[in-house]
């Protein structure tokens, strides 16, 4: 395994309780050091992957806020929540572990090794000692984030065509009401964006903006103090931590899965929703279908390309439709101007709590968009947009697949990884 954020750390644990015998290498010197996410999830989703309760900060509304006018949706019980990053990133480390998978930091991975196209491992350098060293494997995960370092060295990840790019303070905030979080787009705050207040217990917001590359040069740092003046209960909190960070705003389809001997999972595969950019829940779902094929690889001595496929298909079937339509959606909103947020505020207002929540978290299914449709003439068509836009194309899973455009060069934060 390249990579011990949640996408790896998971698919570490699944492989080594298929019973593979499992490395996680990692250039960083602590697990979940440095935050590079705002930690937004789903209470649900979260309780289905096991994670403990302790590990995030419910909450009981949402404020959506418009250029000049918010819709707030009140929930009786919690819907979504904050993530302890850190603390649920070292817990996944704790399970892969258990699970029986060896961890080593500090080790920088600079290229897989290939035997006759496969890939058959990896080298790596040791961060205290400098050492080039080699670890050789018969199934390798690339884990390693938005770099996707060893799918491009291995020939075929095209790189991302879109990115998100985001900058947050974490401050310490005591006068901010933690029940609700914070949703804010338009061209004061978030151009071609949108910008965040989520609080994750003990009095500490996220604040952070995050924009969209290429559709946008800006950079979202400079937005900070303009969204801190209009988040209320901010009235003298200041910054514990700086994060920025980097994820991948891709269509489902459009980055490799698998090569012969490479299973490719998290951001690596850009596999985050890139409705809000949210992914954490994803790539943990993502390395239990991928470790579970890849200690069944081990297992049955087949690690080619048609074995592995196993795991993109899975991926396909549980979430490509889902995606595919956030990715459609995405891509409008990042056109709105803040004229055009507006005209949609009166439609926003019009859905019911448990609808919006439904709809932030990515479901589109055709159950939710029949209930919205009900709701709204307006919303009808949106619903009717929204199914057709979940009927597209699947493009490549494989890495010789083609059919994305290559990556433009990344700017702004450094690139190493958004864990
Ligand atoms: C600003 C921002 C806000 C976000 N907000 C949310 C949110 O609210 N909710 C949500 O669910 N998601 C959010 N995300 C997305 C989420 O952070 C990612 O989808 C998630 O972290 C992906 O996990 P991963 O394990 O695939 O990659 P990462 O978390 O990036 O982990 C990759 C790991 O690989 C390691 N690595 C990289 N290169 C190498 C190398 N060469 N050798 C060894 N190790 C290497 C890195 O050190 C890192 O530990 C946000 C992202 C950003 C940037």
């Amino acid at each position: 395994m390249v990579g011990a954020g949640p996408a790896g750390l998971r698919a570490a644990r699944a492989a080594a309780l298929g019973g593979a015998r499992t490395l996680v290498l990692d250039k960083a010197d602590a697990v979940g050091v440095p935050v590079r996410t705002s930690g937004g999830s789903f209470v649900t989703e979260l309780d289905r992957l096991g994670v403990p309760a302790r590990l995030y900060h419910p909450v009981t509304r949402l404020r959506f806020v418009g250029p000049r006018s918010e819709a707030v949706y009140d929930y009786p019980e919690p819907v979504a929540c904050v993530l302890d990053v850190r603390g649920l990133y070292q817990h996944l480390a704790q399970e892969a572990i258990a699970a029986g998978a060896a961890l080593r930091l500090r080790a920088r991975v600079e290229e897989p090794v290939l035997t006759g196209g496969a890939a058959t491992g990896v080298r790596f350098r040791d961060g205290l000692s400098g050492e080039a060293c080699e670890a050789r494997a018969r199934v390798v995960v690339d884990a390693s984030g938005h770099a996707a370092l060893v799918a491009r060295r291995a020939g075929g990840h095209p790189g991302f065509p879109s990115v998100g790019y985001g900058a947050e303070l974490d401050l310490f905030a005591p006068g901010f009401d933690e029940r609700e979080a914070v949703l804010l787009v338009g061209s004061q705050v978030a151009p071609r964006g949108y910008a965040w207040a989520f609080p994750h217990g003990g009095g500490r917001v996220r604040l952070g903006v995050g924009v969209t590359r290429p559709h946008t040069d800006l950079d979202p740092r400079a937005y900070l103090e303009t969204v801190a003046a209009r988040v209320p209960g901010l009235r003298g909190a200041s910054p514990v931590e700086v994060h920025t960070g980097l994820v991948p705003a891709a269509a489902p389809d459009g980055a490799p899965l698998v090569a012969h001997g490479l299973l490719v999972v998290g951001d690596a595969a850009g596999q985050a929703s890139s409705l809000v950019g949210e992914g954490i829940r994803y790539v943990m779902r993502a390395g239990d279908l991928a470790g579970g094929v890849a200690a069944g690889a081990v297992r049955a001595g087949d690690a080619s390309r048609g074995f592995l496929e196993r795991y993109a298909r899975a991926w396909q079937r549980e979430f490509g439709r889902d995606l595919r339509v956030a990715h459609a959606v995405h891509e409008r909103l990042v056109s709105y101007d803040d004229a055009a947020w507006e005209e949609r505020m009166p439609l926003l207002r019009a859905i019911p709590p448990g609808p919006f929540a439904r709809l932030l978290a990515g479901d589109f299914s055709p159950g939710l968009l029949l209930e919205l449709g009900t709701r709204h003439p307006r919303l009808l068509a949106t619903a009717g947009r929204l199914a057709a836009a979940g009927v597209g194309r699947r493009v490549n899973s494989a890495l010789t697949g083609g059919g994305s455009r290559p990556s433009p060069p990344l700017s702004g934060p450094d690139s190493g990884g958004t864990g």
